[in-house]
């Protein structure tokens, strides 16, 4: 719409839209108005849209997806997690930090105080758990939600937390500040279309085996039922390298930023599957430009109930968080 268009217009396009059988999707800008218009074109009389008043143009998109196309919504989104702490833009890198799987109490409240004090700005922490082996350690499930509730309570973060089952969408939503949907879930278009009706940020990861384009469609999923509030997350894919649990894609970085207008988010925890090699990749995606990252702390890896071997110390956490706003304030201010 061109940017002097009036509400009475803009609703009178929406209407002719929707009579004409399309599904419409308003995004409202700053600058302007964008209707999104998903049907087939084939149906409309030349210059039927556009002789409407207030229109300004009609930009066709070619792309499988569309909402989430950065040819849809030119400008970075940005997702708010709490009022204090965004995502996306110009924003802080966003360390969303803690435990694979919640604990105890007192552990999770410890965690959320150590990556607090670090810098981090979101806890993570399982409470329901997608383990490859129905033997190991499952999660705690509502009793997790609650003793992140605590966590939250204690420090004042925002919780990030993984939701499996669409039977539990809105008790996770309850707990939730980050409504996580975990690799093997990507392509759960249930579950996807049920946190697309809540109003929640949405903490997308990309499938084991997903390209982008599998990511971008999955988050259509999610936008189209009206929920715009989504992180995409590059957490590693399967490749033929063995040296690493997964391979770290830091070139779908700077893909999704051109493909796309939402944040992404890198996982080097589960990228690499390795404590060493956290640190080093982390600088790496600020380097090529993530807006946020998701590191797995525990106070003991060594006992930690899930994924120990990739989650850093205290110490650890600490030290990269220091070396990653360094790197940060190159990206952000460039050569001096
Ligand atoms: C997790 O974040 O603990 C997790 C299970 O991640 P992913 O879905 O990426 O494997
Ligand atoms: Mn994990």
């Amino acid at each position: 719409m061109k940017s002097d268009a009036t509400e009475k217009q803009i609703s009178h396009v929406v209407d002719t839209l929707k009579t004409l059988g399309f599904g419409t999707h308003l995004s409202q800008g700053v600058e302007r108005t964008v209707i999104g218009a998903i049907g087939d074109k084939a149906v409309l009389q030349k210059g039927q849209i556009e002789m409407l008043e207030g229109v300004s143009e009609i930009v066709p998109i070619r792309k499988p997806y569309k909402l989430v196309s950065r040819e849809f919504h030119h400008a970075d989104t940005v997702v708010e997690i709490s009022p204090t702490v965004r995502i996306g833009g110009s924003h802080p890198v966003v360390v969303m930090a803690g435990p694979c799987a919640v604990e105890n109490e007192a552990m999770i409240i410890d965690i959320a105080k150590a990556v607090k004090k670090a810098g981090a700005t979101v806890l993570r922490g399982g409470a329901y758990k997608p383990r490859t082996s129905p033997y190991s350690f499952q999660g705690l499930g509502e009793t997790g939600l609650k003793y992140l509730a605590a966590a939250r309570a204690e420090t004042g973060l925002p919780i990030a937390t993984e939701v499996m089952d669409t039977r539990d969408v809105a008790l996770v939503a309850e707990y939730a500040d980050v409504i996580q949907i975990g690799a093997r879930n990507m392509q759960n278009f249930n579950l996807l279309k049920e946190v697309g009706k809540t109003r929640k940020a949405v903490l997308l990861k990309r499938g084991l085996c997903a390209t982008i384009e599998e990511l971008l469609m999955a988050a259509e999923y999610i936008i189209s039922e009206g929920n715009s509030n989504i992180i995409l997350c590059e957490r590693g894919i399967r490749t033929m390298e063995t040296a690493t649990r997964n391979t770290l894609d830091l070139s779908a970085v700077p893909v999704i930023k051109q493909l796309s207008h939402l944040p992404i988010l890198v996982d080097p925890s589960h990228g690499t599957g390795k404590a060493s090699l956290v640190s080093p990749m982390a600088l790496a995606a600020v380097a090529c430009g993530t807006h946020g990252l998701m590191i797995e702390v525990h106070p003991t890896p060594e006992t930690a109930a899930s994924d120990g071997p990739q989650s850093l110390t205290y110490a650890a956490f600490e030290e990269m968080m220091k070396d990653m706003r360094v790197i940060e304030e190159v990206v952000r201010n460039g050569r001096k």
